[in-house]
């Protein structure tokens, strides 16, 4: 890494602009600027893009993201870019549907420990096993579940269309998978009797309906939005409930001063450097797999990627599992 004072300075500049926000001292951004510097350089002479999960830490997403988002958004719009290589900033699920929806694309992803609790809570066998004790009942998987599990499922979904995924079916029993929070969130939107599995996110479990009171009562007038991987418990209390796009596009429109996301740290902290004149109250969780990726593992999955950094699928897989996401994207 061969850079001068001048390039090194102008870089930590730019960093310091946005981390600054989120705590970043001049001498971290100095120290971050060589790694974001090598790392935008790479990717430009490897042809490839990084994607960056909201909750990716704010070095990851302002330093060397292309798009920042959600999982299935930065999938849609990594396969529509001409760049060969997908480096996932997020967990692995979210690198297999990048790789699904892009199958030519190499994609990478930095740590190999990038699990998640939930999309590790059920297998494929598991499915197999739901579908032979209620047969003919539709099977629907959120989009936090392995490429495997995504093949044997009728359809996918997102926080955000979870219930218009589940009505669009002419069934009167669907079973829901694998979050169990997100399946009695549903259950208490529709008629239909929701089957569901016993998977829970390690983050959102945590949040509770006391905690959230004594928000609103320290911050009165705090607009509360809500992930819904949260229990019921904690949905009931929420001015808004869905993925982290929607607390996003939410955050950005009302025109209250003051919010709590009741989610990963990383989008609170997203929150705090693009929506300056707001402010964000509250505790957040951090979501201990999120975290495994650092820009040295970028770096490096940039470089030299490792067998065990490369997602690899089997074919009737990838066109299996794009079947149940094909399902999801055609629901208007
Ligand atoms: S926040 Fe929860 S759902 Fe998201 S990756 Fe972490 S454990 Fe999985």
């Amino acid at each position: 890494m061969d850079y001068t004072e001048e390039q090194v300075k102008k870089e930590a500049t730019r960093l310091y602009e946005k981390l600054q926000k989120v705590n970043y001292s001049k001498d971290d951004c100095n120290a971050l600027a060589p790694l974001t510097l090598e790392i935008n350089k790479l990717k430009k002479e490897k042809n490839a893009v990084i994607l960056a999960h909201s909750y990716q830490t704010a070095d990851i997403i302002y330093g060397v993201a292309d798009f920042i988002g959600d999982s299935l958004e930065l999938s849609k719009q990594a396969s529509t870019t001409k760049a060969e290589i997908i480096v996932f900033g997020g967990v692995k699920f979210m690198a297999e549907t990048a790789k699904i929806l892009s199958p030519k694309k190499t994609v990478l992803l930095p740590s190999n420990e990038a699990g998640c609790s939930l999309s590790e809570s059920i297998t494929a066998k598991d499915v197999k096993r739901l579908k032979e004790k209620y047969p003919k009942v539709p099977v629907i998987c959120y989009v936090n579940t392995t490429a495997e599990v995504k093949a044997e499922c009728d359809a996918c979904c997102t926080s955000a269309n979870g219930l218009k995924v589940v009505e669009s079916f002419d069934s009167d029993k669907i079973i829901f998978l694998p979050d169990k929070l997100m399946a009695q969130n549903i259950q208490n939107l529709t008629k239909k009797k929701i089957i569901s599995w016993n998977g829970l996110c390690v983050v959102h479990k945590e949040f509770n309906a006391k905690q959230i009171k004594e928000v609103k009562e320290r911050f009165p007038g705090t607009k509360i939005l809500v992930h819904t991987e949260c229990s019921p418990s904690v949905v009931e209390l929420a001015d808004f409930a869905g993925g982290t796009t929607g607390m996003i596009n939410y955050a950005k429109m009302d025109n209250s001063k003051s919010f709590m996301m009741v989610t990963e740290c990383g989008l609170t902290d997203r929150m705090k450097v693009e929506l300056i004149q707001k402010d964000f109250v509250g505790s957040c969780e951090l979501c201990p797999y999120m975290k495994k990726n650092t820009l040295e593992l970028i770096l490096q999955v940039l470089k030299k990627p490792e067998q065990k950094q490369i997602i690899e699928l089997d074919e009737k897989v990838i066109e299996k599992a794009g079947k149940s996401i094909d399902y999801m994207m055609k629901i208007k």
